[in-house]
């Protein structure tokens, strides 16, 4: 189970600049939320607040009811798909996907069977020895996924993942998207500047303009408007 609260989360960064402001959001469990809005609207600046990757600078975040404002990313079960997938290059697909497990030290066979099982269902499975460089985009894009899914985390977090791809590969990889959704049974929030995305995987979306957030709908009322 995994509910996010954000209540009046925002960051300051360093220089002064008010990247989030009073964000206030409560995310249900198993919802595929959606974060929309021009470049530099502060969409990703709250993916890292949320995956402990940036300082939250005023506010609180909660994970199921816990205060989770100064906890450590590796402690917050939470898994990041970022849009230029951040694979280890020098790393086979099998150890991309075993690596996150092995950090938590789980038990060697367990991490086995979890990425030959991951693997299959990506249909990984014939390229765990290649390295990234040996892939195509859509591969690699499968390997971050498969790389998250192998943490089994409660919440992932997706950066516009499929932006790297061309049209018919985004396609196949949003249905896949949406099976995983309801496989896993996780809470997904995802960052998208595509429509038909936004439309077809999310329950809500969120839009946000200069650090705030504007608007939270449903895909249908936000569209149907004139
Ligand atoms: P988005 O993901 O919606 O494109 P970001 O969250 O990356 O937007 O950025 C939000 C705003 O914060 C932008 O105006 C960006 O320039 C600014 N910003 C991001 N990182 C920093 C930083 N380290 N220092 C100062 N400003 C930053
Ligand atoms: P370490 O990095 O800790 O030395 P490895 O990842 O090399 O460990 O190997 C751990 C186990 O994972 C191996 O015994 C093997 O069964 C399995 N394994 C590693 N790489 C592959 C691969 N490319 N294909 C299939 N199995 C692999």
């Amino acid at each position: 189970m995994a509910e996010l609260s954000l209540e009046h989360v925002g960051k300051k960064y360093p220089n002064g600049y008010e990247g989030v402001k009073d964000f206030n959001l409560e995310i249900a469990d198993k919802e595929f939320i959606i974060f929309v809005g021009p470049s530099g609207c502060g969409k990703s600046t709250t993916l890292r607040m949320i995956a402990g990757l940036e300082d939250i600078t005023s506010g609180t975040l909660k994970i199921d009811g816990r205060v989770v404002n100064d906890v450590e990313p590796k402690d917050r079960d939470i898994a990041m798909v970022f849009q230029n997938y951040a694979l280890y290059p020098h790393m086979t697909v099998y150890d991309n996907m075993a690596f996150p497990m092995k950090l938590r030290k789980a038990d060697p066979q367990e991490i086995d069977k979890t990425v030959r099982e991951t693997a299959r269902i990506l249909d990984l499975d014939k390229l765990l020895d290649r390295k990234p460089s040996a892939l195509s985009g859509g591969q690699r894009q499968r390997v971050a996924m498969g790389r998250a899914i192998c943490r089994n985390p409660k919440v992932y977090l997706m950066d516009e993942p499929l932006s790297n791809l061309d049209a018919k590969l985004r396609v196949q990889m949003r249905a896949e998207i949406s099976k995983l959704h309801q496989r896993l049974g996780a809470t997904i929030i995802y960052v998208t500047h595509d429509q038909t995305e936004a439309m077809t995987l999310g329950t809500r979306i969120v839009v946000m303009k200069d650090g705030v957030m504007q608007q939270v709908d449903s895909p249908s009322k936000l569209y149907s408007e004139p």
